[in-house]
């Protein structure tokens, strides 16, 4: 019989809004069974998701380790062929069967009848390593692991298994040569949406924000920075620019009086791809009527499956030195002082603020 290894772990736990997090040390005795890796998290990185759990804006089954987006390294794993101890790597955030329609008929594993996703389960699920905001996490059998080219510093790959991966796949559902595009929302899955759209070649991007201080970035990831702090004026700048409006129109600010500023951007038959209103606060504010009339195509994109996440590392390789990944992230925090990260997180000043227990 296999022995339990030893491995010393640390982690926040998260106990509910409005209450401490704790920060525990313990060893803790792990047997890996077939398909898993234990991975010692290199960086993390918080995502707006984790802060809405953090405020009470979404639920999530207390205790648990928070924490979704990283890059780690694999420090033991139980049969996964081309993997071994010593790799660099990222992972889906979700862990699908394979077997239901969802993950075999439906291309959407991302929705499987028995997903997991990691940073949102109770300590009480399985090993209670689910989160990021850890030293160690156990990566579970149906969870895709991307090895991580050498090239790539830990804060390029942090966000991409979130936040970029969610972005290739939400440009890869365009189905036409678009022109000129309209992004609303300039945090980071509107930048990496910026950066994607210039790769493919989209001569007109805008992207409207409201923090300028993000405005210099957005420029360097390719496209117009658009103040959306004047609704009005900023739809009379573009318009201005378009002529009979955009080809695709993407709303990745949770905003949902963003809507009808989209469809009035929109030119017939273009494309609305909906990617932030992931809360209940989302009513759009359109009638049937304008989709109809406008004959616009609108689809919804959640999460992404396992070909999003190599994409995201490929699209990172190819553009590493195109544009500037590594001034998203902020230099890491102690996973110790989590709640100091958080606060600075709320700042924005940072697209993502970044941890580690490597220190
Ligand atoms: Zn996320
Ligand atoms: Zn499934």
């Amino acid at each position: 019989m296999l022995k339990d290894k030893f491995f010393n772990a640390e982690f926040q736990v998260f106990h509910g809004t409005g209450k401490p997090l704790s920060f525990e040390r313990k060893e803790l005795a792990i047997k890996l069974n077939s398909g898993e890796a234990l991975v010692k998290v290199v960086l993390a990185t918080i995502c707006g998701s984790d802060l809405h759990t953090l405020e009470g804006k979404r639920k999530e089954d207390v205790p648990c380790i928070l924490g979704h987006e990283a890059v780690g390294e694999i420090i033991d794993i139980k049969d996964r062929p081309g993997l071994s101890i010593g790799d660099r790597v990222t992972w889906s955030i979700a862990d699908s069967c394979g077997t239901c329609p969802c993950c075999t008929e439906y291309g959407l594993p991302e929705k499987c009848d028995e997903l997991f996703k990691y940073g949102h389960a109770s300590i009480n699920n399985g090993s209670g390593l689910n989160g990021c905001y850890s030293s160690i996490i156990l990566i579970r059998k149906g969870t895709h692991l991307v090895k991580v080219p050498e090239a790539l510093s830990n804060s390029m790959v942090a966000p991409a298994n979130c936040a970029l991966a969610t972005m290739i796949n939400a440009v890869s559902q365009i189905k036409t040569k678009p022109e000129k595009v309209v992004i609303q929302g300039g945090g980071l899955l509107g930048v990496y949406a910026c950066g994607l759209l210039r790769e493919l070649g989209v001569p007109h991007i805008f992207c409207l924000e409201v923090n300028k201080h993000r405005f210099d970035l957005i420029q360097r990831f390719g496209a117009v920075p658009v103040d959306a702090g004047n609704s009005e004026q900023a739809k009379a700048f573009i318009k201005e620019r378009i002529g009979l409006g955009a080809d695709v129109v993407m709303e990745v600010a949770g905003v949902k009086e963003l809507i009808p500023q989209g469809m009035d951007l929109l030119r017939p038959g273009g494309e609305y791809i909906l990617v932030g209103l992931v809360h209940p606060d989302s009513e759009l504010g359109i009638t049937g009527e304008q989709i109809i009339r406008k004959c616009v195509n609108i689809k919804g994109v959640h999460n992404y499956a396992p070909w999003h996440l190599d994409g995201a590392i490929q699209f990172l390789e190819r553009n590493k030195s195109k544009f500037p990944f590594e001034e998203l992230v902020s230099p890491p925090y102690k996973l110790e002082n989590l709640e100091e990260a958080v606060a600075v997180a709320k700042e924005q000043h940072w697209f993502r603020v970044s941890l580690t227990t490597e220190y």
